[in-house]
């Protein structure tokens, strides 16, 4: 199962609970109340998640998190799994 547009693992986050967040496919807007690039084309284009775009890995998915210090290839080998699992 798909648990965000961008591959990250909110069934896995820590704070989940703590903050009330529902987790990324499961709410409208992101958590912290801004707008995510990412999730909103995603949507847009009727995808469940990213890995399933004929674009992926975009420039937007490949470098979202990055000027934060996280390592997109955790994400981008989710997309993948995510992606060969609905196949099967
Ligand atoms: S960064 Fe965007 S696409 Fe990824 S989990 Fe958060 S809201 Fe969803
Ligand atoms: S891979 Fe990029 S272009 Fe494709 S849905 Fe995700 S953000 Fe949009």
């Amino acid at each position: 199962m798909f648990e965000s547009r961008c591959g990250v693992l909110c069934n896995s986050c820590e704070r989940k609970a703590a903050v009330g967040c529902k987790g990324c496919v499961n709410m409208e807007k992101p958590f912290w109340g801004g707008e995510c690039g990412v999730k909103t084309c995603c949507e847009s284009r009727k995808l469940d998640h990213c890995g399933k775009c004929a674009d992926f890995p975009c420039d937007m998915l490949a470098n979202l998190g990055r000027e934060f210090g996280y390592d997109p290839l955790p994400r981008l080998d989710a997309l993948r799994k995510w992606s060969a699992e609905s196949v099967l």
